[in-house]
């Protein structure tokens, strides 16, 4: 109960009220005393002053201080005070309490001194007791205190009563699109990943909702990518094993001869199959992030000659053309040979697939910022503009019963994109019907 959140909203209301009040009371305590001196200050100054003019008064009448005694003595009784008058020599004329009459009286702090303007030197000293005034001060500042006590701690009671109220009503408005959150993320826990919070908030939780939004449907999109996968690698290898059927049953009921031609199908279909296989554990690496790739500083120009000269039986078997065109020096880039290599023979390979016989493909390579750009275009059919955003999608064919003819997985195109992306290049192509394709893509320079 303490750990939710409306709790904890009250406890540091309650806090912050406590606290202000106190502090408040502290002040006010200190400026009330201060006050309250001053007060009380004025007063015995405008008493000391009355009873000065009291005591000349007297003595001009008298000529001495003799039966002063019973004036002093009521002035004590009336303003509760003790109060001494000496004569010019010290000796006290007058006590409120009687005690030291006639006997020399040496305070420890100084009297107010009687003047008069007739006379150069004082007549006497008058003296008052300071702790009776303070004891006052105190009981009048004790009262003050209690009342305005009493009133603070009202006060404080009605504002803790509001702050619970005004807790109630925040807490019931932030905690809604909490409430909201929590019972959505639990629901897409549970595999509902249709689930979308609707918070209308601009401030934190907003954010945190568009977030849980987003991350609910990058959930939903990986696991329909997941069922579209196991779908398609499905359909992708139905064919062939049903090929294999089909001729393993006709061998069987003595309609084909299991010769060496039935044989080379097999093994046809069989060599489809497992490089649908390789491809797909490929595919499957390079999605999960999981290719290691061991970059070192390579040269391009080697790298794209090799794959020219690898793909030369297949070229000249189509009376296809490759020419290389390459810059004179090009800086090394940073590239796990191998694997750009494989990019490189799938765009070629794909090339050489889609172009006709005496056509031409042209290789370059050129620097750009801190890449090399390599490309491999060709005079080959193209590819409608409705296919081209999407033959970098796994198993995408343009033309599907062609394209599986020529043994492609359909994958090619989708592992290049990944492999170079996880060199921190990009891919791209440009095509058109009839003319031809461009594929090209970037590598980091070596530093
Ligand atoms: P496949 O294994 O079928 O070649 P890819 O992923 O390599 O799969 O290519 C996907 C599709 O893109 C191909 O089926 C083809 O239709 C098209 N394609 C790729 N390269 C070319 C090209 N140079 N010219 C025309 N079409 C191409």
């Amino acid at each position: 109960m303490i750990h939710s959140l409306r709790s904890r909203l009250l406890i540091a209301f309650a806090l912050v009220i406590v606290v202000a009040v106190g502090a408040v009371f502290l002040f006010m305590g200190q400026s009330m005393r201060a006050e309250v001196q001053r007060f009380q200050g004025r007063i015995e100054e405008a008493r000391l002053g009355k009873m000065e003019l009291e005591l000349t008064r007297y003595y001009f009448q008298q000529k001495s201080w003799e039966g002063i005694q019973p004036f002093v003595a009521q002035w004590g009784n009336f303003y509760e005070w003790r109060i001494i008058v000496t004569d010019a020599d010290g000796l006290a004329v007058a006590d409120s309490e009687g005690a030291l009459l006639g006997h020399p009286y040496e305070p420890d702090s100084p009297g107010r001194p009687i003047t008069t303007p007739r006379t150069p030197y004082p007549i006497g000293t008058l003296y008052i007791s300071s702790e009776s005034s303070a004891g006052a001060d105190f009981a009048l500042l004790y009262i003050l205190f209690e009342q305005i006590g009493r009133f603070l701690i009202w006060g404080c009671l009605v504002a803790v009563g509001i702050a619970v109220a005004i807790t109630f009503f925040l807490s019931r408005r932030i905690l809604a699109p909490v409430k909201a959150l929590t019972s959505a993320a639990k629901r897409l826990g549970s595999g509902d990943f249709s689930q979308r919070v609707q918070v209308k908030d601009r401030g934190e939780l907003g954010e945190l909702a568009s977030t849980f939004n987003s991350m609910a449907s990058n959930l939903e999109r990986a696991e329909q990518l997941r069922r579209n996968m196991v779908a398609d690698v499905a359909h992708e290898l139905r064919t062939p094993l049903s090929n294999v059927r089909g001729y393993l049953e006709a061998v069987h009921d003595g309609v084909i001869k299991p010769d060496a031609d039935t044989i080379r199908s097999l093994d046809e279909e069989a060599m489809l199959l497992s490089r649908l296989v390789n491809d797909l554990q490929e595919l499957g690496l390079a999605e999960a992030g999981e290719l290691k790739l061991a970059r070192q500083p390579e040269s391009i120009t080697e790298l794209i000659k090799q794959t020219a000269a690898i793909a030369q039986a297949q070229v000249a078997a189509k009376e296809i053309s490759v020419s290389i065109d390459l810059p004179d020096k090009l800086p090394l880039v940073n590239i796990d040979a191998p694997r750009i290599s494989q990019v490189l023979r799938n765009l070629l390979e794909n090339a050489v697939t889609h172009t006709f016989q005496g056509g031409v493909i042209e290789m370059t390579a050129r620097e750009q910022d801190n890449y090399i750009e390599v490309a491999v275009s060709d005079t080959g059919e193209g590819i409608p503009a409705e296919d081209l955003p999407n033959i970098f999608e796994r198993f995408y064919r343009v033309d599907k019963s062609r394209a599986r003819a020529t043994g492609g997985s359909g994958l090619g195109l989708t592992i290049a994109k990944r492999l170079v992306e996880t060199h921190g290049g990009k891919i791209e192509a440009v095509s058109e019907i009839g003319k031809g394709s461009c594929f090209s893509f970037t590598v980091p320079i070596a530093e």
